[in-house]
């Protein structure tokens, strides 16, 4: 089968693969809507996971069901399924330490494009289909659908390490795709004023929609100056980080109240310390809390957010500003996606 790939860090082509084989649990599955990420774009063009050779990108797909293994109950060839970004190892101890982002090593739910040939083949592997697979319901377009993988469990995600509190005054730093789904999420879980920052004018446009209340230019003043200009100098509850760089963290910890929680969703790709200023996080003792997570994955995860676009809470429909059609172009959708055009928030493949 042919896939479209990482060939090492820098460079990308499409290669010739075996179609991957199922074991019992597994299930293999064939696209019907991929789309470009830009981890996938951390993982190749900065190489922040190290080498990786001829290994089919892609993380982000919602496909039909072409073959399942014996032991695969709920679905069957002809399905229409939403596959999540992180597939674990349902059997495994750091599920049951609650964490199956992590099983079997540190970021190792996150097999597509990292660890195993990801989802921009012909067909593509499900580990464990019972437990990662989510029927994809005929209401939702396949547009949105993938936009749920990744982008919105991600997002969404931020706002749950940030443990909003009914009322709080959030910022949410980038409003890329997955930003905007941190200011939806933020928005879900009750807060008041949501901050964020970010120039590219669809990005801006539609993160008011979700709920941005202030939105902050990073490249005229610093982020810091703006938000204790916003906020009467008194800084934010808590802080999202969906965009940016390392410095990013720092004015995140400056900005954010004691007792505030910092969540980082963000990939940091490059350099080897990340910085924390001693003094704005109270010499260490200011309950300034900074969590980072990677987006649960799994099918309860992908069945609760199909259930917020079913019944009008998120329309994840908005971050698709680019359609392609045809296995080809994915190709196209990953240099755009590299590339970042000011109209862009998302693109997305269907293929015919
Ligand atoms: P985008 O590049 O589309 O968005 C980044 C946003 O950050 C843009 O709004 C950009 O503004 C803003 N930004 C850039 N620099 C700064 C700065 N110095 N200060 C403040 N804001 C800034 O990225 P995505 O939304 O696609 O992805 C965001 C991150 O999430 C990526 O690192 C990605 O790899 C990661 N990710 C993490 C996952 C996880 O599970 N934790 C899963 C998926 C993705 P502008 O409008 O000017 O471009
Ligand atoms: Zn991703």
């Amino acid at each position: 089968m042919k896939g479209f790939a990482m060939l090492g860090i820098g460079k990308v082509g499409w290669i010739e693969k075996d179609k991957p084989q199922v074991g019992p649990y597994d299930a293999l599955v064939r696209p019907l809507a991929v789309a470009p990420c830009t981890s996938d774009i951390h993982t190749v063009f900065e190489g922040a996971l190290g080498e990786r050779q001829n290994m089919i990108l892609g993380h982000e797909a919602v496909g039909e069901v072409a073959e399942v293994g014996s032991e695969v109950k709920d679905f069957k060839p002809g399905d229409k399924v939403v596959v999540p970004a992180i597939t674990p190892d349902w059997r495994s101890i750091e599920v049951q330490r609650g964490f199956p982002q992590h099983s079997g090593g540190p970021l190792a739910g996150w097999k597509y494009s990292n660890i195993k040939d990801g989802v921009f083949g012909e067909f593509f592997h499900v580990n464990d289909a019972d437990m990662n697979l989510a029927i994809l319901p005929e209401d939702i377009p396949l547009e949105s659908a993938v936009m749920i993988t990744d982008m919105m469990t991600t997002g969404i995600h931020g706002a749950e390490l940030a443990d909003i509190g009914i009322g709080d005054t959030v910022i949410v730093f980038g409003v890329g795709p997955v930003g905007l789904m941190a200011v939806a999420g933020a928005r879900l879980r009750g807060a008041s004023r949501i901050l964020v920052t970010g120039t590219r004018p669809k990005c801006v446009e539609v993160a008011k929609l979700y709920g941005a209340t202030h939105v902050i230019n990073y490249k005229t003043a610093p982020v810091d100056e703006q938000v204790l200009e916003i906020t009467n100098g008194a800084g934010v509850d808590v802080a999202i980080i969906a965009g940016g760089n390392p410095d990013t963290l720092a004015t995140a910890v400056k900005i954010t109240k004691p007792g505030g929680n910092i969540s980082n969703v963000n990939y940091f790709g490059e350099g080897d310390i990340l910085p924390i200023p001693r003094l704005e996080w109270g010499c260490g003792m200011a309950h300034k809390t900074i969590r980072g997570g990677l987006c649960p994955g799994g099918r309860l995860r992908m069945e609760k957010l199909i259930e917020l676009v079913r019944y009008g809470r998120v329309d994840p429909g908005k971050l698709v500003t680019h359609v392609f059609k045809g296995f080809d172009r994915i190709e196209e959708a990953l240099m755009l996606m590299k590339d970042k055009p000011r109209d862009l928030i998302k693109p997305v493949v269907l293929i015919q």
